[in-house]
């Protein structure tokens, strides 16, 4: 049995508000939970996004009234230029996501002078979350290099997008970096096997990247590992046209500790990466009392059926994993048995600021 103190997923898309019928912010963050977080920081792409004062004002009231682990939000930046508002949300919200590649709406931006202004509008004290793709990567930290503001890479998934990264720590730029458990795990081979199942953004790699990915995350130039869990409903995935994105939040720790039985990461580092990492890049502390006890000796079969997300599936389906999470406690209180959530909605709490 071990103890891990205040795991938690800088990068989830917990669904609800006008995307309820994918996922809420109840039945995703009891997923958190079942997954062994106590922490989970929500993405702005759920429409309507969070991108002005009344989007951050709806997001705020409904996931405080329904989260069973405690949160965190960010704030998008706009297509249009709401670098007006920065000054007005940044107490309440855990950081700035910017979506410079592969999203569609107003939360693109492309444009790299708008993304200047961006970064000179920050303020210093919050984290900034870029996705940020191939060719993109440099010029994102041409921007880290002027302005000096923290910035996390989300889902990195290629060797190309390593090697930039290497370089700008070796210069001892603020950066950090986060991987998925699918782009760890599964890459274009498994396509075929997956189908719609394996699409999301950024899209599943070579096995030439994944090793890049497996070997960074050994060298320590990865930071975290974040699930990106971006629950879809079956049918919406075997449509015509099938929605980016996958599950992830209950299936991350287990897959860590399959690397940790297969030799390829220790124990200390596999839980780093999902708890104090996240923690030390995001400047979060864990309140006391807070952790997940997890069976070593356990193992679980990862079934559609099982799976607390809304979304009930899972690209890792099929898979035999170990580590069962027996116990969570957030703040001293006991709010997961390994079955059931033992507290009411709304008993987490916003991390960053009033919630
Ligand atoms: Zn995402």
């Amino acid at each position: 049995m071990i103890k891990i103190p205040g795991m938690t997923d800088p990068h989830v898309h917990l669904r609800s508000m006008d995307w309820s019928h994918k996922g809420t912010f109840a039945s995703e963050t009891a997923a958190a939970l079942a997954g062994g977080y106590t922490l989970v920081l929500d993405m702005p792409n759920t429409p309507p996004s969070t991108t002005s004062r009344p989007a951050l004002d709806r997001k705020l009231a409904e996931i405080g009234a329904q989260a069973v682990c405690d949160w965190g939000v960010y704030f998008g930046a706009s297509q249009s230029d709401n670098t007006g508002q920065f000054a007005g949300v940044s107490r309440e919200i855990c950081g700035l996501k910017i979506y410079c590649n592969a999203t569609t709406g107003d939360l693109l931006v492309e444009d790299q002078a708008l993304r200047r202004r961006i970064y000179q509008s920050w303020p210093l004290d919050r984290m900034i979350a870029v996705h940020a793709e191939g060719a993109t990567v440099p010029q994102i930290l041409g921007l880290v290099r002027q302005t000096r503001k923290r910035t996390h890479f989300c889902h990195i998934s290629t060797a190309d997008e390593i090697a930039s990264l290497t370089r700008a720590k070796n210069d001892g730029l603020p950066v950090s970096v986060g991987v998925t458990p699918h782009h760890l795990y599964l890459t274009q081979d498994d396509l075929p096997t997956l189908g719609p199942l394996g699409l999301m953004k950024p899209e599943l790699k070579t096995p030439a990247d994944q090793k890049a990915l497996w070997e960074a995350l050994e060298s320590g130039i990865v930071d975290v590992v974040e699930s990106d869990h971006a629950p879809h409903t079956l049918a919406e995935k075997r449509s015509e046209k099938p929605p980016f994105g996958v599950p992830g939040l209950e299936a991350t720790l287990s897959l860590l500790l399959l690397a940790v039985q297969e030799g390829r990461l220790t124990l200390e580092r596999a839980v780093d990466l999902v708890a104090s990492a996240p923690r030390r890049v995001f400047g979060i502390a864990n309140p006391p009392e807070t952790y997940t006890l997890v069976d070593l000796d356990q193992s679980w079969l990862v079934e559609d059926a099982s799976l607390r997300t809304a979304a009930r599936w899972s690209p890792f389906a099929g898979m035999r994993l170990p580590g069962r999470v027996v116990e969570v406690r957030l703040r001293g209180t006991k709010v997961f048995d390994g079955q059931d959530v033992l507290v009411a909605d709304g008993f987490g709490t916003n991390r960053f600021g009033r919630s």
